[in-house]
């Protein structure tokens, strides 16, 4: 029987419902028991905690959850990654960490994925107050699971502005961006996501200038701790503007 409360059904071929979570579950065992921030149960910016059992979402059936699975794995690599990057306390320390690099595509789908999944399961806030499910928008669905290229400007950012050193803050963390479009109504268009303390937005609206904001689809993302300097690279389609990247200062001083 097809799950009819999946939030990809106009795209057809609906099979059962899967027990899949808004966070990808490698993730969430990763980190367990874990600090998160941004659920429904919590005050903005109050840090709670949670297991992964309690962040179940019955949002998808298998084959719509199944056809995003590459995109989970490619954010449970980052996540590993960034945990073990964060671990290394000193410059040699640094040193012994493996360069890697991430597929762009694949990570701001996630990103996508994820921003689709809280709002359908509810599991989100905005401007302090708790909304119950909704659905995504038909266009946020497509820009998920159609093979297009996005336009240019839709995507991953990583803009540090004036963070330019880890957060002590090691959990999962998460908020929608939105426009309020009059004061009670709220247009989501994107998701900021801390992964261990490292801030990932994805913005999936474009200015109709076709303009974008600094910090778009980076090349790399650069951590350093005396002089030792490690890179995460990302690959992007050619044509991609890259020109600069953020760079983050690990010098050991950070609260454990
Ligand atoms: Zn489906």
């Amino acid at each position: 029987m097809s799950f009819e409360k999946c939030y990809a059904r106009h795209l057809g071929n609906c099979d059962g419902k899967s027990r899949e979570h808004v966070i990808s579950r490698v993730i969430l065992e990763s980190l367990a028991p874990f600090g998160v921030q941004g659920f429904p149960w919590l005050k903005p910016g109050e840090t709670g905690q949670a297991s992964p059992n309690s962040l179940t979402a019955t949002v998808l059936c298998k084959h719509h959850n199944g056809l995003l699975s590459s995109y989970d794995a490619e954010a449970a690599k980052l996540f590993a990654h960034l945990k073990l990057i964060d671990s290394k306390r000193t410059p040699n320390e640094l040193g012994t960490v493996p360069q890697i690099s991430i597929d762009g595509i694949r990570f701001e789908r996630w990103l996508l994925k994820v921003l689709c999944g809280i709002q359908a399961s509810g599991n989100f806030q905005v401007n302090g107050k708790f909304f119950g499910k909704l659905s995504p928008s038909q266009y946020m669905i497509d820009l998920l699971y159609r093979d297009e290229p996005w336009k240019l400007g839709i995507g991953l950012y990583i803009d540090f502005e004036q963070r330019k050193r880890l957060n002590a803050f090691r959990g999962l963390g998460y908020d929608p961006i939105y426009v309020m479009t009059t004061p009670t109504n709220a247009m989501i268009c994107g998701i900021d996501i801390h992964l261990w303390g490292f801030p990932f937005r994805g913005l999936f609206a474009v200015h109709e200038d076709g303009s974008f904001l600094p910090g778009y689809r980076p090349p790399k993302l650069e951590i350093v701790n005396g002089e030792v300097r490690k890179e995460i690279t990302f690959s992007w389609p050619e044509g991609t503007p890259c020109n600069s990247w953020p760079t983050l200062t690990r010098d050991g001083t950070n609260p454990d």
